[in-house]
């Protein structure tokens, strides 16, 4: 059988439901934890493949993942493009790029998220790669939670799959009034 994220998300158990505290404070029956899928190197790989394979006339230099979610997306799709891959992180809260990682100016960067949701840490590697003159070509992520595919303007961004995630206020929350405890993802068993 070949391999598809559908079936790689229904066997790894990645779309968790519950009642989850999302980090924009809302709540949701559903929560997506992409570190169960890309726990298995093969789905990780395949995952990877197919999301270069979006970008393949690109003729992409370098991707560019930020840390943590996007690291392991980020080095598989550059396996599969064959070219270097960085990851950016936070220090004192500022995107940066560190570890003697470095962009030639022009550079062709391809950037690579695990999910897309707000897009705020995307931005954050834009600034980033803008002020090093690199030559954005395009984003890409495994899930689009945004709704959007204009999120980040002119430049072209891409994803294997649209979800939807419906979420409440806690206040309008309807777990919260049949009294079951909320859990923050990431957490020891989410
Ligand atoms: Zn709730």
């Amino acid at each position: 059988m070949s391999w598809s994220l559908k079936e790689a998300m229904k066997r790894t158990g990645m779309l968790k439901e519950g009642h989850f505290l999302l980090s924009s404070g809302r709540h949701s029956r559903q929560y997506l934890q992409c570190a169960l899928l890309l726990q298995y190197p093969h789905d990780a790989e395949q995952t990877g493949r197919e999301l270069a394979s979006l970008f393949q006339d690109e003729a992409i230099d370098v991707v560019v993942g930020p840390a943590l979610g996007g690291v392991i997306i980020a080095h598989e799709v550059a396996r599969a493009l064959n070219v270097r891959c960085l990851f950016t992180e936070r220090k004192n809260g500022e995107m940066q790029l560190r570890r003697g990682f470095t962009i030639q100016p022009n550079e062709r960067v391809l950037i690579i998220e695990d999910v897309v949701t707000t897009g705020g840490s995307v931005r954050e590697v834009i600034d980033v790669l803008q002020g090093m003159q690199a030559n954005i070509v395009g984003i890409g992520s495994i899930f689009n939670r945004s709704g959007r595919e204009d999120l980040f303007g002119e430049l072209p961004y891409r994803a294997l799959q649209t979800i939807e995630i419906e979420s409440q206020l806690p206040e309008e929350c309807p777990l919260c009034k049949q009294g079951i405890p909320v859990v923050k993802p990431g957490s020891r068993t989410s």
